[in-house]
């Protein structure tokens, strides 16, 4: 999708009235060529509201937000537009007590809408990690209770992570490419797996450390135990790790199990497009308009149903 970089001053002129954001949503739903949601007719009529269209056919309405992840906001589009720029654009994200402040929403408000916006970031999983690449698994806060190593017992965040190696021989200091991590319930092979179906091409050359758990996996990748030496091996895959738990820990203080996968998505989807960050808040409201709205989450949320 190509997306013109676009600064705050821009943004902000170019989305400063309710109209504005409405015309922009049909303008990204449908481009010059109507076709209903319902129906799939291209024959259309004038809808309900202004910048509503109705399907000739079978009458259904079409609001510039239905379909959307915008749908049936308490918040003016004008702020949730405003809102998803901050959230992309800010080196670290924003959080919800931050949204709060400065947009004089209430916790709940902010707090959904930035669901929809990390929603809007989850991976297409067209493009999965090529060439080199280092797979590991951490833990993120909660309780030991006792639990040594990879303990499943432990109730601590539990995440797989893999990280594209650009390999530099001369100044013998590699570069991180791209990323993804997911979390998981232990460290068996078949929880290991997910991230190497979803996010890792299979022509990558992987590399590991000795946890048996990749043994199984070496019938399907190409994957290469070494030894950690306590990480000194795997020092790319420590930086992002210690990057990770920095950004939990300083952003969004504590998360749920129940949403590390959004947080992580937010966390890599700025992080896999970090050379080009200006360009994000277009490439994110496209996303955002794509992106139908899930029905449980719309049910349990701050917004009107
Ligand atoms: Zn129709």
């Amino acid at each position: 999708m190509q997306v013109k970089r676009c600064s705050i001053i821009e943004f902000r002129e170019r989305f400063n009235t309710q109209e504005k954001c409405k015309k922009y949503l049909m303008e990204v739903k449908f481009g010059d060529k109507f076709s209903c949601t319902k129906c799939k007719s291209t024959k259309k009529i004038k809808g309900y509201n202004t910048y509503d269209i109705r399907c000739k056919d079978c009458g259904y309405n079409e609001s510039p937000t239905s379909n959307t992840l915008f749908h049936s906001m308490k918040i003016k589009l004008t702020t949730a537009f405003e809102m998803m720029y901050r959230i992309c654009v800010n080196k670290k994200g924003i959080s919800t007590i931050e949204l709060c402040r400065e947009y004089d929403i209430n916790p709940k408000t902010a707090y959904n809408f930035k669901r929809k916006v990390q929603e809007s970031m989850e991976s297409s999983q067209k493009n999965p990690l090529t060439g080199l690449v280092h797979v590991d698994e951490f833990m993120y806060g909660g309780k030991d209770a006792g639990c040594q190593g990879r303990s499943s017992k432990s109730d601590k965040l539990k995440i797989c992570l893999a990280v594209e190696i650009i390999e530099n021989k001369t100044k013998k200091k590699n570069k991180i490419g791209r990323a993804y991590a997911l979390p998981i319930e232990n460290f068996s092979q078949e929880e290991l797996k997910k991230i190497f179906d979803k996010h890792i091409s299979k022509d990558a050359k992987i590399v590991t450390d000795k946890w048996t758990g990749y043994n199984p996996l070496k019938s399907e990748y190409n994957i290469e135990q070494i030894l950690s030496d306590g990480g000194k091996n795997f020092p790319e895959l420590h930086i992002l790790i210690m990057n990770i738990k920095n950004w939990i820990r300083g952003i969004h203080h504590k998360i749920s199990k129940k949403h590390l996968q959004k947080y992580l998505n937010e966390f890599f989807f700025r992080f896999n497009r970090r050379s080009f960050i200006e360009n994000m808040p277009l490439f994110t409201l496209k996303r955002m308009i794509n992106s139908k709205p899930k029905p449980v989450t719309l049910s349990s949320c701050g917004f009107y149903g």
